[in-house]
């Protein structure tokens, strides 16, 4: 079960931590950020279509509006945006999009995606107040949270963002040593792991854009994070291989590593 927050302290629902494709019961990304001020929707996968559980609707009970925030345009990270105007009928939404020179593509895109033929109602018309809010790379407030991004290397370009000393998240990223100055000491690290130690081994992880899991287990460890959360699961990954994986980034890593179950709340 998964209460809504109470107190001030930030916690976490993972909707959604798979890249690319829904499979094996995990939904692409998106992560639900929570206080008692406010909620911050990081990214909008299709984990966004799990705000018809009424455990999880009740994160959205009594706030003024919902913060969301893209990393980047890739569309698992982006077409659950189109579930909203059925899901989250009369909440007002903020969407802070990333602009170059973070990615390539600025806000405009979303009007690309969301529009006939693909969808039939407009950002504009949708029954909801829709904000579309461009971000670089000065710090920036979305709601109560007050957020940092850097640019990643990643096809299109895409933002890592740390939320105070609570939270960094890093997906669709290539390894990248700033990436451990940016989330210095941070309590939580959500690192994507693409790939295995192996397929980085067979394909190049700089092509693909994405990160292998013994680099990203150095990394936390040189970051200094108190914990390191595996994100952006490879579609074709069966939930053993990931507890594998989990188990030896660990004893890489000196840190607790999770694998974050969707629906399951987490302390920050
Ligand atoms: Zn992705
Ligand atoms: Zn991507």
């Amino acid at each position: 079960m998964t209460a809504a927050p109470r107190a001030d302290r930030l916690r976490l629902l993972p909707l959604g931590t798979n890249g690319y494709i829904p499979t094996a019961g995990r939904q692409t990304m998106s992560f639900l950020v929570a206080s008692a001020q406010g909620a911050l929707l990081l990214d909008a996968g299709t984990g966004v279509a799990r705000l018809a559980q009424p455990e999880v609707r009740e994160w959205l009970e009594g706030l003024e509006r919902l913060e969301i925030l893209l990393t980047h345009y890739h569309l698992d990270h982006v077409i659950g945006l189109s579930f909203l105007p059925g899901l989250a009928r009369q909440l007002p939404l903020r969407i802070h999009a990333p602009a170059p020179p973070i990615t390539e593509f600025g806000p405009e895109a979303l009007d690309r995606l969301i529009t006939p033929p693909f969808f039939p109602i407009e950002l504009a018309r949708w029954p909801m107040p829709v904000e579309l809010s461009p971000y670089g790379l000065e710090p920036f407030r979305a709601g109560p949270f007050e957020l940092r991004v850097r640019a990643q290397r990643h096809p299109g370009g895409s933002a890592g963002v740390r939320i105070g000393d609570a939270l960094v998240y890093a997906t669709d990223t290539v390894l990248d040593p700033a990436t451990a100055d940016f989330a210095r000491g941070a309590g939580l690290l959500l690192h994507e792991v693409w790939l295995s130690d192996e397929e980085a081994a067979r394909d190049d992880a700089g092509r693909t854009g994405h990160s292998a899991a013994g680099g990203v287990a150095d990394l936390a460890r040189q970051a200094g994070v108190g914990r390191l959360g595996l994100v952006h699961h490879h579609p074709l990954r069966a939930a053993a291989e990931l507890e594998t994986i989990r188990r030896e980034m660990a004893a890489r890593a000196g840190l607790p590593v999770l694998v974050l179950e969707e629906g399951a709340a987490l302390e920050l």
